[in-house]
């Protein structure tokens, strides 16, 4: 299932196969949680995904790139950037390489999904309605930074890599982050986010996590068999 774990003869005759390309970011994710968080999460839909059609369709997983365009958390150590055009050449250069490509994208600040959506390909994307509208309150309430949402994924797939002394003593933020970006803000310090976190991460949970993996691997089987038919 993952790509890069397998040996090239099996991936012999394997033509149809469905790859999923995760897509992530290292930027600062609140005080509690890591760097990784988006990579993280595209990573956990994908894996699921894939454990949820096999016997129906060959779906692997290729390794993710783990940097995006990250400009908001520039205020905070652990923001690494790359330009737009560097996004666009990498993602198009890499699915250039197979007949069936599926972008997986978590780190949802607007100048990644933008390019994103510009390349043609197929692309999950939750920051669309019809899947926003099946994800949590808080998400849905644009607070999915680093908050109870995000926290509750990485603490369903990675608990180790949670700080929870202090994602408990984290005040809740609620924060439109869509909106402030609408009004012209550019950077979480400009939000609100003193913290490079928005919503409630005190309130994370690895079941919800899990309840919001199962949601996410649902929408993303469904655009899988949707690129295959
Ligand atoms: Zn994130």
């Amino acid at each position: 299932m993952n790509f890069s774990d397998l040996a090239y003869p099996e991936l012999e005759r394997r033509d149809g196969a469905v790859h999923l390309l995760p897509l992530g970011a290292t930027e600062p994710h609140g005080p509690h949680a890591p760097l990784a968080t988006d990579t993280l999460i595209s990573v956990g839909i994908c894996r699921r995904a894939a454990e949820r059609l096999r016997g129906e369709l060959d779906v692997l997983v290729l390794p993710p790139v783990p940097y995006g365009v990250t400009r908001y958390g520039a205020d905070f150590p652990g923001a690494v950037s790359i330009s737009e055009e560097t996004l666009r050449a990498l993602v198009t250069e890499i699915a250039a390489n197979f007949e069936r490509v599926v972008l997986v994208n978590s780190h949802l600040e607007p100048d990644q999904v933008w390019t994103l959506r510009d390349l043609g390909l197929p692309l999950f994307d939750v920051t669309r309605r019809e899947r926003a509208e099946r994800l949590t309150d808080e998400f849905r309430a644009g607070a999915g930074h680093a908050g109870r949402y995000e926290t509750s994924l990485v603490l369903a797939d990675r608990p180790e890599l949670v700080n929870r002394g202090r994602m408990a003593m984290l005040d809740a933020k609620m924060i439109d982050m869509p909106a402030a970006i609408r009004a012209g803000q550019t950077s979480f310090v400009a939000m609100g986010m003193d913290q490079a976190y928005a919503g409630a991460p005190a309130e994370a949970t690895a079941e919800e996590g899990d309840q919001t993996f199962e949601a996410l691997a649902d929408m993303l089987v469904e655009l899988i068999r949707e690129v295959v038919r």
